[in-house]
């Protein structure tokens, strides 16, 4: 029976991973072992099955037993182990969730309802490390895919409005954190009926700029603010995060000839979800109706929403989409700058699509195809 490693499996992308296997039956048929980098001994976590306690993920030895190991660790992790492992002559599987091999050569980055013609290919050539991709191109691909299927996208600009989540897990709580403050900071106001909108904007601002809110982890107030800035500078003025929309979205779909991704990434006051206002230049002048054919039919997870206030407001928000895998898209309309100008916004989930679930799937693909 193949042997699967987990590693980092009780981070906040390793639990949705366990949460999404366990739920759709996926242990079986393979031999667990469960890594740590904190708890070597302790117990394997429960999915069902019995698995021995945590071995220690920086064990070379025990890593080399594996067929497949599946990491949501970190970059870090993968920097110092990948090489190491492959160097004295490991030949399994790699499924990662951190960036740090997506752009390598030979690196496949997974996003299957996408570009599963190009995993299987992949899998055909004897390609070994399949990596998740950036969770904001992976939603903007799985939105998108109808159109890219078609060649019919000449360039993208994404203005994202990326959730908490998207930062890790200290990051939501300080969230929370933050909103606390603020409405501790409001009491007073809350209990006074006659206190004005200007009251309560004059004490919120002041709050913001008192020096006293949380901000350990995102450096300044997110909560009642945004943070136009996410991940380090690049040398041409991205930041990484914008960096990755045009490399990512043209590693996965395999384009030769790359197709422009470009735009500002937002961290916004969401939860767990992360949005995106899109700004399509198309090859040509199609129907709005065919559009939406064409982006409703590429895959089941995809949802056309009508542009309309009610279905807005009902199905195009972080709220409405928190916690389930279909991917909506929504506002759709031809710009007035032209007719080959789309504007369309999406909402996706920042941990199942955007993280966890496409390393589920590449994992029973790799397992049906290595069996
Ligand atoms: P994370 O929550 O920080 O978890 C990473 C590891 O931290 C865990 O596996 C765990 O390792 C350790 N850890 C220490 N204290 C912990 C605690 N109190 N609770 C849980 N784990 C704790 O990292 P992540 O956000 O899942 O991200 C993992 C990788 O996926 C990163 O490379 C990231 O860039 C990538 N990624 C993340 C997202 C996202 O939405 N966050 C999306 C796509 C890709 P031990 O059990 O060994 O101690």
């Amino acid at each position: 029976m193949l042997k699967v490693g987990f590693v980092g499996w009780r981070g906040m992308v390793g639990s949705v991973l366990m949460e999404r296997m366990r739920a759709e039956g996926d242990f079986k048929g393979f031999e667990p072992l469960f890594f740590t980098t904190s708890n070597v001994g302790g117990a394997a976590p429960d999915v069902g099955l019995s698995a021995p306690p945590l071995v220690d993920a920086r064990d070379l030895a025990k890593l080399s037993q594996m067929d497949v190991v599946v990491t949501c660790q970190g970059g870090d992790y993968t920097n110092d182990v990948y090489p190491a492992l492959r160097g004295q002559g490991f030949k399994g599987y790699w499924i990662d969730a951190a960036s740090a091999l997506r752009q390598k050569d030979n690196s496949v980055i997974v996003l299957d309802p996408v570009n599963l013609k190009v995993i299987k290919k992949a899998l055909k050539g004897g390609v070994k490390d399949y990596i998740g991709g950036n969770c904001t191109v992976s939603l903007m691909l799985m939105a998108l895919s109808g159109l890219f299927q078609k060649n019919l996208v000449e360039w993208i600009s994404s203005m994202t409005y990326q959730a908490a989540s998207g930062a890790g897990a200290k990051n939501m709580i300080e969230l929370v954190k933050q909103m606390a403050h603020l409405s501790n900071a409001a009491g007073p106001l809350l209990g006074n009926p006659a206190a004005t909108a200007l009251e309560y904007e004059a004490l919120i601002t002041s709050e913001l700029r008192s020096g006293k809110m949380p901000v350990e982890n995102f450096g300044a107030p997110l909560a009642a603010s945004l943070i136009p800035w996410i991940d380090k500078p690049m040398e041409n003025g991205q930041t990484r995060e914008e960096w990755k929309g045009c490399a990512e979205t043209n590693k996965i779909l395999g384009t030769k000839k790359p197709i422009p991704v470009d735009g500002e990434c937002v961290r916004v006051s969401s939860m767990r979800c992360h949005s995106q206002g899109l700004t399509i230049k198309l090859k040509k002048d199609v129907p709005l109706a065919d559009i939406e054919g064409l982006i409703a039919g590429a895959h089941e997870w995809v949802k056309v929403v009508p542009n309309t206030k009610e279905a807005t407001l009902a199905e195009l928000t972080p709220t409405a989409v928190s916690g389930r895998l279909a991917v909506p898209i929504g506002r759709m309309r031809k710009m007035i700058i032209g007719p080959k100008y789309l504007t369309a916004f999406t909402v996706g989930d920042q941990l199942l699509w955007g993280a966890a679930e496409p390393i589920r799937r590449i994992l029973k693909i790799v397992l049906k195809f290595a069996r």
